[in-house]
């Protein structure tokens, strides 16, 4: 685990030499101080003159001034270096994240990605700053320090640095609940922020089934949980600050005790005794430093492996690599005997969802993919634009087995719309150009025009730089899907997919929709999933899919003639029409 800190820190180890270097210098100028003081004291003891004493006075005041400003530097140098440290690592890990494909989204909870890539970079945001400062920090007080102790007097040293170790131990247990009451804390306000954040969201649902009063007494009691956290949190850190002052406040008693003793006895001078003092000041904090330092990189250990989780995840599909040669495939599709299962945990064997599919799509080929819910429709359309691992030899485009070509061939050759339709919370004409930033306002046009989109930007405030989303308007669902539908026709790809990408769409503007595709297709090939099985008759074939095995294939009417799963699926549907037709 050290190696991987050093790994991300060691880019800037420049910085950190400076920093410790200005962090022997401050401490050597606070050794300093005691050291004028003891000064001070043997020549008022001499009864030297008064100039001499302030002079001395003068040059600690001086000392203290460098002393601030040295400080500030060795901070500003360490704590500097630790947030360039943590840039790095968030842009790698935002990087990364986005390398990964489809199966590790699949297995992990967003939230969860998002709770390593905000407080686990906090704390490691703590072991590259403070905690590298502290400990360095730490190390040289206590080594000068204690050497100076021990030659001013070794048996007062002794006896008064006795109270340390229980104290390093009460800190470390109660910095330690302190980090566990303060986590509980943290997440009960993410529970009361999710809760008052879906309660404003769903506002109608409340008021429609008169929840307030419930509603409002839930949320007490979340509140109520919250108060008694923060104040066990305040509790603990009560109690550490009481077991610093104690252990601290002893120290002081046992040096006045014993020190007072040996002043008296003549063994030690008062100027020796009064620096004496200082420097067990001295350490008080570098002390309660080191109990708060080892509970620092331990959390840190533990966020660094929960980020390297992230880091060290093998994407399944190998991203695009830059500066790749691009290609665009001929529209021309070929499927062999395709099997398929989603990946699953270690051990357990993939339960296939697609059995030995074969199926050939020809160049301007308009498709119609079929089939009852869960039959690996969507499977199979993620798997063309291979959003999942593809096996190898299975499928084909433009004569290229997509398992072996780069990625961004396939996917630059595929206009795909997915099922569930996702909008950016940007303006729609960034929406509608995602793929391709830099596309002319006709391409524009055109994709707004075949998504049947132009009538419903008429009616918003700013057409297309109209903010869609939290900071801007609400779009309906039909609207959502028709903006993505847009975006997928920019550039024009041969293959164009919808995977049941109009199922808000109305009946009547769905098939306005793929006639237009139709009439401007020029070659480009389409596959269209939809369960709205009464807009295909015009395609050019329908493709049935059941229980993961390539069913039956052929025009409507043939299919209905063979009176087969598309027959029975059809048939249901028409009565399903006339039922809600009444
Ligand atoms: P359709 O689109 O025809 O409704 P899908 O292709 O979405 O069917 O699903 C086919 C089968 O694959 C279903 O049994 C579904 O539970 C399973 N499945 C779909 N997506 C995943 C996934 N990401 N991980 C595991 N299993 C999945
Ligand atoms: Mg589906």
């Amino acid at each position: 685990m050290g190696r991987r800190f050093w790994d991300y820190g060691k880019r800037y180890w420049p910085a950190y030499a400076v920093g410790f270097a200005f962090l022997l210098l401050t401490n050597g100028l606070a050794l300093a101080i005691p050291w004028l003081l003891r000064d001070a004291v043997h020549r008022l003891e001499r009864r030297a003159p008064l100039r001499e004493v302030a002079l001395v006075a003068v040059g600690i005041v001086l000392v203290a001034v460098l002393q601030a400003f040295v400080r500030t530097h060795s901070r500003l140098r360490i704590l500097g270096a630790s947030r360039r440290v943590v840039y790095d690592i968030r842009n790698g890990l935002f990087d990364h994240l986005l390398r990964l494909d489809a199966t590790f989204y699949d297995r992990q909870r967003t939230g969860d990605i998002m709770s390593r890539a905000v407080n686990d970079l906090g704390l490691l945001q703590s072991v590259y700053g403070p905690g590298v400062m502290n400990l360095l920090n730490t190390s040289i007080a206590y080594t000068a320090a204690l050497a100076l102790l021990l030659h001013l007097d070794a048996v007062l040293t002794a006896v008064a640095l006795a109270v340390y170790p229980p104290l390093w131990f009460a800190v470390n247990r109660l910095s330690r609940r302190v980090y566990a009451h303060s986590l509980a804390v943290q997440e009960q306000l993410g529970v009361l922020s999710n809760r008052a954040q879906e309660n404003l969201a769903g506002h109608q649902q409340v008021k429609a089934y008169v929840q307030e009063t419930h509603e409002v007494e839930a949320f007490q009691g979340l509140c109520a949980e919250f108060r008694r956290r923060s104040l066990a949190l305040a509790r603990t850190r009560g109690a550490m600050l009481a077991a610093i002052g104690i252990a601290t406040g002893a120290a002081t008693l046992v040096v006045l005790l014993v020190g007072g003793r040996h002043v008296i006895e003549g063994r030690m001078t008062l100027g020796d005794f009064v620096a004496f003092q200082a420097y067990l000041a001295l350490l008080a904090w570098p002390t309660i430093a080191l109990g708060w330092i080892v509970n620092v990189f331990q959390r840190g250990a533990g966020a660094m492996r929960r980020v390297l989780e992230i880091l060290e995840a093998e994407p399944a599909v190998p991203p695009p690599a830059p500066g790749e040669t691009h290609a665009i495939l001929d529209g021309d599709i070929e499927i062999r005997g395709l099997t398929f299962g989603y990946p699953v945990r270690d051990g357990e064997p993939p339960r296939p969802v697609l059995q030995d599919v074969h199926l050939r799509i020809r160049r301007g080929e308009r498709v119609a993919l079929v089939g009852p819910v869960g039959s690996g429709k969507s499977t199979l359309v993620n798997l063309l634009a291979r959003v999942y691992p593809v096996p190898p030899g299975t499928i084909f485009v433009g004569g290229q087995d997509i398992a072996r070509v780069p990625v961004s061939w396939v996917r630059r050759s595929i206009g795909y719309v997915p099922q569930e339709a996702f909008l950016f919370s940007r303006t729609i004409r960034e929406n509608v150009t995602f793929r391709d930033p830099g596309a002319n306002e006709d391409e524009v046009a055109r994709a707004i025009r075949l998504a049947h989109l132009a009538a419903d930007l008429e009616g918003f405030p700013r057409g297309l730089e109209t903010v869609i989303g939290e900071r801007g308007i609400t779009l309906s669902g039909g609207q959502r899907q028709r903006a993505t539908l847009a975006r997928a026709v920019v550039g024009d790809p041969p293959i164009l997919v919808l995977d049941d990408s109009l199922s808000a769409v109305d009946a009547d503007t769905e098939r306005a929709i793929l006639e237009a595709l139709e009439r401007e297709r020029g070659g480009r090939t389409c596959i269209v999933v939809s369960h709205r099985l009464s807009t295909l008759r015009h395609v050019d074939r329908i493709v049935v899919l059941d229980r993961g095995r390539l069913v039956e294939q052929g025009t409507h009417e043939e299919l209905l003639a063979r009176g087969g799963v598309y027959a029975r699926l059809f048939e249901r549907q028409r009565l399903e029409e006339r039922l809600e037709a009444r």
